[in-house]
């Protein structure tokens, strides 16, 4: 599990339950890192790609009547 401390930015690793910073030794504002994987990125992609395309189409046929 990634960790980035809100006080001096610091990203570490930790698997215990209360993470503390290894630079300023915070236990809070120790905030989970979530990075979008690509996975995640491919499926905003596709979404986004249908999203439009349900729009142009709605928009075609409202031109057309
Ligand atoms: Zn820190």
């Amino acid at each position: 599990m990634k960790y980035r401390c809100a006080r001096c930015h610091t990203e570490f690793s930790s698997d215990e339950d209360t993470p503390r910073c290894p630079t300023c030794h915070a236990e809070s504002g120790i905030e989970p890192v979530h990075r979008a994987g690509l996975p995640m990125r491919l499926f905003g992609t596709v979404l986004a790609a249908a999203a439009c395309t349900a729009l142009v189409g709605g928009i075609v046929a409202r031109l057309n009547g």
